[in-house]
């Protein structure tokens, strides 16, 4: 189902309060990126609109499903653009267009307007040129909302980009006291070495600056993949339920039209996985999952303020390279999913460039830190960002 240029694009009905809250405070909405249909997938390829390409290489996809809003901040045809994160899609994009992706830590923000896909883990955050512009944008959607959302927990909003000093401001080392420590599984098998080496890149410019750098061990971290896309297609069958084509979506059409075929996929995976004489085996054992992944990092979080990770095993790769092949493809979320599953916030800096054939390809950092820590969090990557400054 391929909505043709011509049709009349449909118009939301009511603002987001992150939306209405950006409004409120000054900010101009140009208009609506591409993405991923319900956000499922990691290339904007399968979006009704058509696939969206990486400004840096026409050929090559600018990651998902937000690839709309980071390619759209990459080539500067606006100043900052919203995703949502269930398992990477703010993050992911970031890192393969070479801009900054922040998600928030799960309740933070209200996600009254926000179209579901797996509850328990989406949440919006920014993409921006930088981290002061993504705190700025932060601060202006953590306004309290007047609407009900049950998983908001703290309505409390935040200057987040007053805590940010200013380069003459910062001392010759102004990472001093703060601990990193890099993720070990996410440096070892499947992950491209020309990333792994930018990690280790970084770690020494954090060591110059004055920050502690160890590397840990997380051995519950590969189990988070199918985990999360056990649980995530699971809550997805049910939030898409609605999508029936009486209440929701298009009248004319029968129940299942009208969706494309990586949603269908997505809802008979999710089914699967919670009828009745498999969820024992698959849900049910992805949330005991979930609890290991939640205790280990939570554990690390306790020695350390940072945990580092590539933002994504590869920089950009090919259009349709991954496109028949949905294994391939969730296997490149690999360093994103945890953060969702245990709601931790996270931001994606630039980490610089890869030589990929004849081309220069960015590829990001990612920063997580501890629940609600978003003033640490931000903090430290601005620091990061404008004393490593890479274009
Ligand atoms: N690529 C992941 C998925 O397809 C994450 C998507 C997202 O965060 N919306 O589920």
């Amino acid at each position: 189902y391929t909505l043709s240029l011509h049709d009349a694009l449909p118009i939301s009905p009511f603002n987001s309060h992150v939306v209405s809250a950006l409004k409120a405070s000054g900010a101009i909405i140009l208009g609506k990126t591409n993405l991923d249909e319900f956000g499922m997938g990691s290339t904007t390829e399968t979006s009704a609109y058509r696939a969206t390409r990486n400004p840096w290489e026409h050929r090559r996809v600018p990651g998902g499903s937000s690839g709309g809003s980071a390619a759209a901040v990459a080539q500067h045809q606006c100043i900052a653009a919203l995703g949502s994160d269930t398992g990477g899609s703010i993050r992911q994009p970031a890192s393969f267009c070479g801009v900054v992706g922040l998600k928030p830590t799960f309740g933070l923000l209200s996600r009254h307007g926000l179209m579901s896909y797996a509850s328990s883990f989406d949440c919006i955050g920014p993409v921006t040129s930088s981290v002061q512009d993504a705190a700025i944008v932060l601060s202006a959607m953590s306004e309290p909302s007047q609407q009900i959302d049950s998983t908001l927990q703290k309505q409390k909003s935040s200057a987040y980009h007053e805590h940010l000093l200013d380069i003459e401001h910062m001392t010759t080392q102004p990472l001093r006291g703060r601990r990193f420590a890099i993720i070990k599984e996410t440096i070892g098998p499947g992950v491209e070495i020309s990333v792994v080496e930018r990690i280790l890149t970084a770690a020494s410019d954090i060591e110059d600056l004055g920050g502690i750098v160890d590397v840990v061990s997380c051995p519950t971290f590969n189990l988070g993949l199918p985990a999360y896309y056990i649980l995530a297609l699971s809550e997805a069958s049910s939030n898409l339920a609605r999508y029936d084509n009486v209440r929701f979506g298009d009248s004319e059409l029968s129940r299942s039209e009208g969706m494309g075929a990586e949603v269908k996929r997505r809802i008979l995976m999710g089914s699967y996985a919670l009828s009745a004489g498999h969820s024992d085996a698959y849900y049910k054992r992805a949330q005991e999952v979930r609890s290991l992944v939640e205790a280990d990092l939570s554990t690390k979080l306790k020695t350390y303020d940072v945990l580092l990770t590539p933002a994504a095993p590869t920089p950009a790769f090919r259009a349709n390279e991954k496109k028949d092949h949905p294994l391939a493809m969730f296997s490149g979320d690999m360093m994103t999913v945890n953060i969702n599953l245990c709601g931790l916030p996270a931001i994606v800096v630039r980490g610089g460039k890869v030589l990929v054939e004849d081309k220069l390809l960015p590829v990001g950092l990612q920063f997580i830190g501890r629940p609600f820590g978003e003033v640490s969090l931000l903090e430290t990557a601005h620091i990061f960002e404008i004393c490593t400054w890479k274009n």
